[in-house]
């Protein structure tokens, strides 16, 4: 499923030895495989794909938004799913094509939805009357019709950690069913807006079909309840979500998805529209940290590296469990220490890894934290005052620091002196 691998006690990425990479670029470092990038997103396309009818992919750019594998997802025919007027500046500035981009949280400012009208996006993804209220209003000013799809939140369970479900009646997002008719019955007085799609994006790191299948049974008849009303609803768009596995198993194929979710789809007679972050990126990447010291303790050992909650907050937040090994192996591997793999910050919840074995480590050695390339650099900060780290985007034997990283006077940079 990726392009990591062990060769000899050494870890590669494609055909890189990553160790140097490390020496070269520093630590801490993200590290991406173009191939493995490529192929998670053709395999999607693939699986999703019915004689005649593509689906429209649009890479979820939360989860990565690395411009240089934005151009590589862009370049294999992705269009993108964007939260923010950010998101929109980075994928229009590498020429993405506004026809496939679509645009979905709840909080979108008024300035937010003029720039993605001029800039003539595919649809915004609604969740709230206001929303469309202002947008009707923005289009008005600009003289345009917007399109738009609504986002229905089906109240079902996806089994995934709480913070990553999305699609509970008690969470922010979308409309609840009995508000989008309501609404879906007054929309014609409105007369700048369009309703050319439904949207429902269940929560990320799903690993089972049901969740998938519950949603689609209750958003489907009301496609047909839009027809009825007048609606041209083209679009069907089913979100992202698709979990990946963090334990070093194979990832459920997406054709097992498809298989469930494609028949219920072509019922509807819409063009399919997937948002997939996590299981495009997720295994394409890895962050290379470096052991600063080795404590142990009367209770615990502990390996503090470079890398922290700072560099990837997924254990701390949502404690989450990345594999975590050393770039160069131990030949007798079972030799073993337990310790807790933690970072610099000034934070008791600052860790990589709680209670793992490892071969003995020391100061110095470098460790790799597998699944990393979903919801990592994309969430970095600069707590405690640290730079943000490098990424590094590997292709076959050859690699490019697409994003150098920071220096002190970054941290300054933004600051009136
Ligand atoms: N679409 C929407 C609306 C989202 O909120 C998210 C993530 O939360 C995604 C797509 C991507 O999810 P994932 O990375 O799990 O595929």
């Amino acid at each position: 499923m990726d392009y990591f691998y062990y060769c000899k006690e050494e870890l590669y990425c494609e055909d890189v030895p990553v160790s140097r990479i490390a020496e070269q670029v520093g630590t801490p470092a993200y590290i991406y495989s173009s191939r493995t990038v490529q192929e998670h997103f053709h395999k999607l396309k693939k699986a999703f794909s019915a004689p005649g009818r593509a689906p429209l992919i649009c890479y979820s750019l939360k989860a990565n938004s690395n411009l240089a594998i934005c151009r590589l997802l862009k370049s294999a025919g992705a269009g993108f799913d964007v939260v923010s007027g950010g998101e929109l500046f980075r994928t229009l500035s590498i020429g993405a094509d506004p026809a496939k981009i679509v645009f979905a949280g709840v909080g979108k400012s008024i300035a937010e939805i003029k720039y993605a009208l001029q800039n003539n996006i595919l649809m915004f993804n609604t969740e709230s009357f206001q929303e469309i209220l202002n947008i009707n209003l923005v289009a008005q000013r600009l003289n345009k019709t917007a399109r738009i799809s609504m986002r229905i939140n089906p109240d079902v369970e996806p089994h995934t950690h709480k913070y990553l479900t999305t699609a509970k009646e008690e969470t922010k997002f979308g409309f609840t069913i009995p508000d989008a008719y309501k609404i879906i019955n007054m929309l014609n007085r409105f007369q700048r807006v369009k309703l050319v799609g439904l949207h429902t994006h269940i929560g990320s790191q799903i690993l089972q079909i049901t969740p998938y299948l519950k949603a689609l049974k209750k958003v489907l008849p009301m496609i047909d309840e839009c027809r009825r009303l007048g609606h041209p609803v083209e679009y069907l768009d089913i979100g992202g979500g698709f979990g990946i596995y963090y334990r070093g198993e194979e990832a459920k194929p997406a054709a097992k998805f498809a298989r469930a979710i494609l028949p219920l789809v072509r019922k509807a007679g819409c063009r399919l529209i997937m948002e997939p972050g996590r299981f495009i990126v997720g295994n394409a990447g890895i962050l290379v940290t470096k052991v600063i010291a080795v404590k142990e303790t009367n209770r615990k050992c502990f390996v503090i590296c470079d890398a922290g909650m700072n560099t990837l907050i997924r254990p701390s937040l949502y404690d989450a469990y990345h594999r975590i090994e050393p770039v160069r192996k131990m030949k007798d591997e079972r030799i073993k220490m337990r310790a807790d793999v933690v970072g610099p910050v000034c934070e008791s919840g600052d860790f990589l890894g709680k209670d793992r074995q490892l071969p003995p480590v020391k100061a110095g050695d470098y460790l790799s934290v597998f699944s990393a390339g979903a919801y990592g650099y994309s969430m970095v900060s600069n707590y405690n005052s640290r730079p943000r780290p490098a990424e590094v985007l590997v292709s076959g034997n050859r690699y490019k620091v697409t994003t150098r990283a920071e220096r002190y006077d970054d941290l300054i940079r933004l600051e009136n002196k």
